[in-house]
């Protein structure tokens, strides 16, 4: 790398994130987290001293920002294994270890919304120092719930902390921990606005309007988002009415929560990732059977509404929910979408917009200063063997990146893929899948 740290990309057919056609033979010249130039211009622009790549016949695009992605979750297969399995000394490690993959394939930002232990602020600043190898990236504490709970029935305790979750009760508990967490360096407030009572179907809202204006207006206040995840119509529409930056799932929409979402100028991050690699391949790694139709049909459920939504202007992103064992780090951050495209009939382009664009919500940076390629813009660059305006699918195929640009420095892709061993304690093992009756044994 020359002092001047400038790279010209040239010859690549540039898709710049803003939806803008694909424009063949442009050229692009990067510096140290910069975008100088692109076009006539880049090449102009260029120094004695710039690194030529020729990337003729290639795409070139926006890194792409997961608006959704638990790194310090391990991929547990389990809430058991995720609440309770892992030390905090050992999850930190895993954590470091697992960010790295994000960016080896083609993630080159990311917002991790809640995070267990309070692990996710000091990752955040771990990658920034240069300690650990990763993305940009934003970071919550752990995700505010009632005792009411979240997706976790009974193992989500009445009041204090476990896992991921925070249970606050009562307005002044939530004003207070709202701003404890800002002071211990969250970047967004996550609030688990619905989650499922262990004996009704389907997801409930455990907040009140009041109790979210509590904590939005706190963290507002204090010029920090909220983030919310809401599996059900009337929980987004209480949601985006409290006043909601970005909500996750926005799970089958309606009317009243579309115009809501309007009204609030609020974004949507669908999260369709983690519940169609259930329908589609969780048989295939032994998830169990009875939640393939549930999920399969929360996506069709959701995505009518949310194509109107999308037309009337809400900010769709793109997260994956990777960090679970149906959504393993560096698998299937793109694969959201292909599903924008199945589900909610978005052009390619329009899909890698809500991927690379509209990250810049997550992030919390000024819309066109990151994820598009534009001089000025931060360079966060990938180069791709294909076309994703024909085949978005491609985006998803590790083996067609070329070159991934993060900060304007080339991360090197021809290492091995991080392999490790299972850690001591780390998965417990079950006596048995079935009950051993007698008449079992005594046919
Ligand atoms: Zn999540």
């Amino acid at each position: 790398m020359p002092p001047s740290g400038q790279v010209l990309l040239s010859g690549g057919t540039l898709i710049d994130g803003t939806g803008g056609v694909p424009r063949p033979g442009t050229d692009v010249l990067l510096e140290v987290d910069r975008i100088v130039a692109v076009g006539d211009d880049a090449t102009m622009a260029a120094g004695p001293e710039v690194v030529r790549l020729d990337v003729g016949g290639l795409t070139v695009m926006p890194g792409l920002i997961d608006a959704h992605c638990h790194v310090t979750f391990g991929e547990p297969a389990s809430n058991d294994e995720l609440f309770f399995h892992r030390p905090q000394s050992t999850s930190m490690l895993l954590a470091a270890f697992n960010v790295s993959k994000l960016l080896r394939s083609g993630v080159t930002g990311f917002l991790d919304p809640d995070c267990i232990f309070d692990l996710g602020p000091a990752l955040r600043d771990g990658i920034e120092a240069g300690l650990v190898e990763g993305p940009r990236m934003r970071a919550g504490l752990n995700a505010l719930l009632t005792a009411s709970g979240g997706t976790a029935g009974r193992l989500i305790p009445d009041h204090g902390q476990l896992g991921y979750a925070h249970v606050v009760g009562g307005r002044d508990e939530m004003v207070r921990v709202t701003r404890q967490q800002i002071k211990f360096g969250a970047d967004w407030i996550k609030i688990h606005v619905t989650g499922s009572l262990p004996h009704t179907g389907g997801e409930v809202a455990g907040w009140s309007l009041v109790e979210l204006r509590a904590i939005t207006e706190t963290a507002h206040a204090l010029s920090t988002p909220c983030v919310a995840h809401c599996r059900t119509a009337e929980s987004t529409r209480l949601a985006a009415d409290a006043g909601v930056d970005l909500i996750f799932h926005a799970s089958y929409l309606d009317e009243p929560a579309v115009e809501a979402l309007i009204s609030s100028g609020a974004a949507v991050a669908p999260t369709f990732t983690f519940l169609a690699n259930l329908a589609d391949h969780g048989a295939k790694v032994g998830a169990k059977a009875d939640q393939v139709d549930i999920f399969r049909g929360e996506i069709s459920a959701t995505a009518d509404m949310l194509r109107v939504a999308y037309d009337a202007g809400v900010p769709i992103l793109c997260g994956s929910e990777s960090g679970f064992s149906l959504t393993p780090y560096g698998h299937w951050h793109a694969r959201e979408m292909e599903i924008l495209v199945e589900a909610m009939g978005l052009t390619p382009l329009q899909a890698i917009t809500c991927a690379t664009r509209n990250g810049a919500i997550a992030l919390r940076q000024p819309i066109d200063s990151i994820g598009v390629i534009a001089p000025g813009a931060r360079a966060d660059v990938l180069v791709v063997d294909g076309d994703p305006s024909v085949d978005i699918s491609v985006l998803g195929d590790r083996r067609r990146l070329r070159h991934v640009f993060s900060r304007g420095r080339s991360v090197d892709l021809a290492r091995p893929w991080p392999e490790r061993s299972p850690l001591a304690g780390e998965k417990v093992g079950m006596w048995s899948t079935e009950l051993l009756t007698w008449d079992r044994v005594n046919p």
